[in-house]
């Protein structure tokens, strides 16, 4: 990126990133933003998300087998759907009352990997080494290889495969190698949390630890994998798989919301609040569900105001080719799982057209609201997992509802909850403290 010396220069240019250069939070609303009903071009379809499906469909007796834990889902990796009703009452004597009603996706509580990254690592994974076994001719490109036969499993231990990772992509993809028997290497930026570096070792993944952050973390994994010619480089900043593996949580929301009766159209619209870091994860559900539902799902994303890599790619439109180092903020957060200062250039592509609006989160809000939730609800969630729990009160209070015509008292909201069924006891108890000294205005 050629570098705009000062920020009044940037403010000047993009006016828009007036509060988000000072790391203050805010609410941004999509100008943008496309009809799905006026289709136009995307790289991915709906017929994607269905191929998608039945691979993993193909496979999940497989995973059964593997991961005990995923049994009792017959190798589904499943996550509940939640109530929020104590949390959102609590949460609606402050300033803005949320109606309408409240769920949480519990992606925290995802098999395996415990984070939404079981979802995309997962896909990924599978497909290389479903790719690999057709095309060393164990199989047919239709049919589904068996993993554990010993041909197999010796033609996946000469390949290595690469990752950069703040952590929970780390565990997802590391967890996952390991046990199908290939090498695995994670390249881990300095905010890894030193749990996540030692389970991941325990699975049997290497662990590369880097001084930089992500970006320096990706950049030395994409470099040394793709030297090595049996190397496969899981790249976050441009995975279409990844992508793809997270919009198959849509048909999950779909089921649950007609279990629960819930019906979703433009007028009773669903409005979803994910936590963001390069966009991979909150555009893949984001574009499942639009894929589902069109027009009646309204996604927003939250950001720290330390690391917002997905807006600052949108206000200026660089998308990738700007990183947030670049308007003179540091990426630091103990957001782990948010903390990237460049977005993904496959997911911004996307995001850019469907994406309602994206709103930035102080990190003593991210423990507040953590704190919130376990005393509350009884539900833990890890600090990057909980910035999506602030968006109804966010756009309650803005004038995207009155902009498009929507009855606040029918919108179905539902914040999703990215990671944390890992995390120790013992960092769970800090995690809680944090709080009790921290005063949030909202
Ligand atoms: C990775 C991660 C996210 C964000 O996903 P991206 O694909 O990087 O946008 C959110 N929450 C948690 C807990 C994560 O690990």
């Amino acid at each position: 990126m050629q570098a705009l010396s000062n920020p009044n220069e940037w403010i000047e240019k993009y006016p828009a990133l007036r509060p988000v250069i000072k790391a203050q939070p805010v609410l941004w609303l999509n100008p943008d933003k496309k009809r799905v009903s006026d289709s136009f071009p995307l790289p991915l379809g709906k017929a994607d998300m269905e191929k998608g499906q039945a691979f993993m469909d193909q496979y999940a007796l497989y995973i059964a087998k593997i991961f005990p834990e995923t049994a009792a889902t017959h190798g589904q990796i499943f996550s509940p759907l939640s109530t929020l009703d104590k949390f959102s009452s609590l949460r609606s004597r402050g300033v803005h009352k949320i109606s309408g009603r409240f769920f949480l996706k519990c992606d925290h509580a995802l098999p395996v990997a415990g984070s939404i990254k079981a979802r995309g690592g997962f896909f990924e994974v599978l497909h290389f080494a479903h790719q690999l076994a057709a095309s060393e001719g164990f199989i047919h490109e239709n049919e589904t290889a068996d993993f554990s036969q010993p041909e197999i499993k010796a033609l996946f231990s000469r390949y290595t495969i690469g990752v950069g990772s703040t952590g929970n992509l780390g565990l997802s993809i590391g967890i996952i190698s390991a046990k199908l028997g290939f090498r695995v290497n994670v390249y881990m930026s300095h905010d890894a949390k030193e749990w996540k570096k030692n389970l991941l070792r325990k699975n049997g993944a290497h662990v590369i630890e880097e001084e930089g952050d992500f970006g320096v973390a990706i950049a030395k994994g994409r470099k040394e994998t793709t030297r090595n010619p049996l190397g496969y480089f899981v790249d976050d900043e441009n995975s279409s798989r990844l992508f793809l593996g997270y919009s198959l949580a849509a048909y999950e929301v779909q089921k649950q919301l007609n279990q629960l009766k819930i019906n979703i159209d433009e007028e009773h619209p669903l409005f979803v609040y994910s936590p963001c870091g390069v966009g991979g994860s909150p555009g893949g559900v984001m574009f499942g569900l639009k894929m589902i539902y069109g027009d009646a799902v309204h996604s927003f994303f939250a950001e720290p105001t330390h690391s917002p890599a997905v807006l600052t790619g949108l206000i200026t439109g660089l998308k990738e080719k700007i990183s947030v180092h670049d308007i003179g903020l540091d990426n630091l957060t103990e957001a782990d799982g948010l903390a990237v200062g460049r977005p993904s250039a496959f997911a911004s592509e996307i995001i850019k057209k469907l994406v309602s609006g994206i709103y930035t989160i102080e990190d003593s809000a991210l423990f507040q609201l953590l704190k919130e939730l376990n005393d509350t609800e009884q539900i833990f969630i890890e600090p990057s997992a909980t910035a999506g729990l602030m968006g109804p009160e966010q756009v309650l209070a803005s004038t995207y509802l009155s902009k498009n015509k929507i009855d606040p008292s029918k919108v179905t909201h539902l914040a999703w909850s990215t990671g944390g069924d890992l995390v120790p006891e013992k960092t769970r108890k800090q995690f809680l403290q944090r709080s009790d000294h921290i005063q949030v205005k909202f």
